[in-house]
Parts: structure tokens; C-alpha cells; sequence
């Protein structure tokens, strides 16, 4: 399979005429080569965008009313949904997820797009109480041609929550997929060239981070950086942005925790508590990868979760297991890494789950593992893994609790397991990060809700309305009429 970036509407072969290959993550073979993109394919696709947009939003994308937007946004969920298992199958197979996993991203991607299409045209300014003589308005504008940097782990998803909502906000956009997870997303902007979006309007221009990616944040054209990704990456990203005075949006790594309270329902929490981890086999920011517990129930807890991970099996995405691969040999490397270092600091390992006998021994398969009495000041307990590895610590108090959930870099999202209603608020009002989770862990996805990070987890907020804001600037009006 030889796939070319998709440019204006059209599929456009690579400037230099190199392609790169990307690997089926089962059993590492090439499944496709994709298009090499440079700084001259981003300036193509840069040039088509703008052209889209025109200079005064007059071009034939720029002059569609909200109304418009929002009807082209509901007929690519629409698309989405009637193809959404090709899409499902191409991200299965190119990411390593079980189709089950790859089919609800499909769905949620759907989603993303009603979503947004609903919202397009109630994204509004205001009229604002000023002086005698005056009216006032604020207005909420495109930022023009927007650059959207998406990492492999959830492909599909991504590019909803960022790209729907700089479509629905009128913006032309310019996506950089991950080397290793392009297939879905060509798929999908043929699919808004198919329902009638105007040329340049999406366009997607594959190839390496270092060359595609890091050409489309320098980019002079391009007005807004949405990027999603590691948290090294992103400091770079928002350099590269600095230079030229151009905003980002940063959704980065995380180090989540979910707090156990001695009142919990275990019943309700033990299998969110797995799911957290398991979930994508680890590649997911908002892994829920500590798990603090409070001292009087430590036992009860870690009796409970052993035997549902040593019944995590991962293998081949065709048979829908818990997990399917990791991404790629350097994330198998990086979480192998983890695993052996810890292991030879002499922490515990209290359980470890199965790779399936159909998995084949050249795949990138890592079993789940589950560390109790892990310390605060570990690199266990402090750095991403991103990869199905969960580490256990006990609490006493509440105060402890919350001192060691906020203890990392990150802030992203945060867990609490408790029947006690004030105790929920309390600790939620201390988390510092961009969610809190109460007596449940990610609320299913939550289009609707607002998403992002704190310190090393980035800044800005995507999906709900508030990534509507963010893919807007807001212009102030004054009138004087006396
Ligand atoms: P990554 O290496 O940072 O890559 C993310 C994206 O950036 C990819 O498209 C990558 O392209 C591109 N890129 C790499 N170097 C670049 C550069 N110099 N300039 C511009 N773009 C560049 O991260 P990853 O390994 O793909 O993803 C895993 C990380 O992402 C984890 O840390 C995870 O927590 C984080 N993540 C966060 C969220 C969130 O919403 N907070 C969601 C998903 C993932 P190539 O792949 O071609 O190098």
C-alpha cells in the first residue's frame, strides 16, 4: 500500500519523492509506505489552506456561513458512521488496537463531528454594558489556517476533537499525522472531500515529526498549533511557536492517579481501576497509572486487582482481546525499559497478565504488570510509561493523598473512589490537573467535556465548547454613536 499526502482535494505524491515505511505493530512487517513530507509539501498544503480561507474569508471555504459548516460537519458524521468499520479495520491494524477498541474510537470520532456540527453555528460574541454613547461588541473570528500535530495512540479520536472543532470555528486546516498511524486519517479527509467540503480546507501531509512536523509549526501561514503528543516534543512545538508569536494549544503526557478511600465502593472502582490501565494497552494520556489506596483496605485492594491482571491477555487485534500491541519497537523498548528497571531496584511485581499463543514473536507485545508498594519518589511513580504498567502505593490520610497524587509533573486527570460527599469535593478542589473523575474514571470519553492539562500535561483545553474558544479570536467592537 503506497499512500500520498492529500492536498486541495487531490492526493499529491511527496516534493522529494521519498516514501518511509510503517510497520504492522503484530508482527513487524511493512503494511504501508506513506509520502515523506517536507517543508515544500507544507507549504503546499499551507498555500491550499489559505487559498480555501481567501484573504478576507472570501475564499470558498472562508464565505460559508456557520449554517453551512455545521451541515458539512453533520455529513462527515454521517460518513464517518457509514464507513466507520473500514476505519475501524485500517487503525486496527496500523495502531495494534483490538477492532472493539478501534471501532468505538470510529464511533466517538462520529461523535466529534455532530458534536461540533451542532455547535457551529451557537458559537457566538456578546454585547457588553460601556460608557454612554457606546455600543460594544465582541465578535469570535477564525485564526485562519490552523496546524494539527496528532500522535499515534488514538488517531482517529484526536483528529475529531481538534479538527472538528477548527472546522466547525471556520478555520482551514493542515494535519501532520504520526508516522506510525497516518492510514485513518488520509481515509478520512478523502471522506470530507467526498460529502463536499471545498478544496484545501483539510488537508493531510504525512512524513516524520522532525521534517513534515516540525516544517508545519515554523510555518509563517499557519495561525494556531494544535498539538498532541509527548511532553519533550511539545516544549519544542511551542518554541518553534514562540519564534513567530503564533498560539498552541498543548495536550501532553500525564502520571494519573486514582485515590481509593477506605468508604469506596471496591466493586464499582477494582474493574475501572484495571480498565484505567489496561485500556489501550497503556498508551492513553489519561492512563490511570497510580493507584494510591488508603492503608486499611491496601490488602483488600491488591487481592482483588491481582487476579483480573493476571487475566489480561494481550495479542493479535483480529481477536479482540484486552490489549493488541504497543505501537511500535520504540514503545515496546521504552515500557520493557520501565519494567526491567524497576524490577531491578527490587520493586514487587504482584501480578502479570498473558500474550496470547497466536501472537506472533516478532510483534510488539508487552503483558500487563502490576507493581504494588511502589515509591513516591520512583521513576515508576513519577514518569510516563505508556504501556500497560500499574503502580500501587499505600496512604494513611487524606492530606497524604493529596500530596502524593499532585506529587509529579503532570496534571491531567485525576480519580477519587469514596462515598463520602464532602471528602469528594474536598479532594477534587485540591487536584491540580484539568479533570477530576468521582466515583468513576473518564466518563466514558465525554465529548462534551472540556479536556486538558496542567504543568507537564500542557495548557488549553480541547473537546466541549471551550476548544471552540480556543480555534477563535475573540475581537472587541466599540461603536460610538452618541
Ligand atoms: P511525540 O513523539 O511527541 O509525537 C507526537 C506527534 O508529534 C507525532 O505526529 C510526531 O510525528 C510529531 N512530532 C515529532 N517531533 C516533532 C517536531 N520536532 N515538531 C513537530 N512535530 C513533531 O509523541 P508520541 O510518541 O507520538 O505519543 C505519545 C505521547 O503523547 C505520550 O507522552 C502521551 O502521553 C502523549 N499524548 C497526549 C495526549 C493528550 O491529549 N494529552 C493524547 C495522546 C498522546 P512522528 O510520529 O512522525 O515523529
Amino acid at each position: 500500500m503506497r499512500k500520498n499526502h492529500f492536498i486541495a482535494n487531490a492526493w499529491a505524491q511527496p516534493s522529494a519523492g521519498q516514501y518511509l515505511d510503517s510497520f504492522d505493530p503484530s508482527n513487524g512487517e511493512v503494511l504501508a509506505q506513506l509520502a515523506q513530507g517536507h517543508a515544500a509539501d507544507i507549504d503546499l498544503a499551507v498555500q491550499a489552506a489559505q487559498a480555501a480561507l481567501g484573504e478576507s474569508f472570501d475564499g470558498p471555504w472562508g464565505r460559508l456561513s456557520a449554517l453551512e459548516r455545521s451541515r458539512l460537519l453533520m455529513k462527515l458524521a454521517a460518513a464517518v458512521t457509514e464507513h466507520a468499520q473500514e476505519l475501524a479495520e485500517l487503525e486496527a491494524i496500523d495502531c495494534g488496537k483490538s477492532f472493539k477498541t478501534a471501532q468505538a474510537d470510529a464511533n466517538a470520532l462520529a461523535r466529534y463531528f455532530e458534536y461540533y456540527a451542532g455547535a457551529a453555528d451557537k458559537l457566538h460574541g456578546e454585547t457588553l454594558p460601556f460608557n454612554a454613547g457606546y455600543t460594544v461588541l465582541t465578535v469570535r473570528e477564525p485564526h485562519g489556517v490552523t496546524a494539527h500535530i496528532v500522535p499515534w495512540n488514538y488517531p482517529m479520536q484526536i483528529f475529531g476533537r481538534t479538527v472538528g472543532a477548527a472546522l466547525a470555528a471556520g478555520n482551514a486546516c493542515v494535519v501532520k499525522p504520526a508516522e506510525d498511524a497516518s492510514l485513518s486519517l488520509l481515509r478520512l479527509a478523502e471522506l470530507a472531500a467526498e460529502v463536499g467540503f471545498p478544496a484545501g480546507a483539510l488537508n493531510v501531509v504525512t512524513g516524520y515529526g522532525r521534517e513534515a512536523g516540525q516544517a508545519l509549526t515554523e510555518h509563517p501561514g499557519v495561525a494556531h498549533i494544535s498539538f498532541t503528543g509527548s511532553t519533550q516534543t511539545g516544549r519544542m512545538v511551542a518554541l518553534a511557536a514562540a519564534e513567530r508569536h503564533c498560539p498552541v494549544t498543548l495536550e501532553l503526557g500525564g502520571k494519573s492517579p486514582q485515590i481509593v478511600f477506605e468508604d469506596a465502593d471496591l466493586a464499582a472502582a477494582v474493574p475501572v481501576l484495571v480498565n484505567a490501565i489496561a485500556q489501550n494497552a497503556g498508551q492513553t494520556c489519561s492512563a490511570g497509572s497510580r493507584v494510591l489506596v488508603q492503608r486499611t483496605i491496601y490488602e483488600q485492594v491488591l487481592a482483588a486487582l491481582v487476579p483480573r491482571f493476571e487475566a489480561l491477555q494481550s495479542g493479535p487485534p483480529a481477536l479482540n482481546l484486552d490489549m493488541g500491541p504497543l505501537v511500535n519497537r520504540k514503545q515496546y523498548e521504552q515500557v520493557r525499559g520501565f519494567v526491567g528497571q524497576a524490577e531491578a531496584q527490587g520493586l514487587t511485581v504482584a501480578a502479570r497478565g498473558r500474550i496470547h499463543a497466536e501472537a506472533s514473536s516478532k510483534g510488539f507485545y508487552q503483558e500487563a504488570v502490576l507493581f504494588r508498594d511502589v515509591p513516591a519518589d520512583s521513576a515508576l511513580a513519577q514518569q510516563e510509561v505508556f504501556g500497560p504498567v500499574l503502580a500501587v502505593m499505600p496512604f494513611d490520610t487524606e492530606e497524604e493523598a493529596v500530596r502524593l497524587a499532585n506529587g509529579t509533573d503532570f496534571g491531567l486527570v485525576a480519580g477519587i473512589w469514596s462515598r463520602d460527599g464532602a471528602r469528594q469535593l474536598r479532594v477534587a478542589r485540591k487536584m491540580r490537573c484539568g479533570q477530576v473523575f468521582i466515583n468513576n474514571y473518564g466518563a466514558g470519553g465525554g465529548v462534551e467535556l472540556p479536556f486538558g492539562g496542567v504543568k507537564a500535561s500542557g495548557h488549553g483545553r480541547e473537546k466541549g465548547f471551550e476548544a471552540l474558544y480556543g480555534f477563535t479570536v475573540l475581537k472587541t467592537i466599540a461603536i460610538h454613536h452618541g
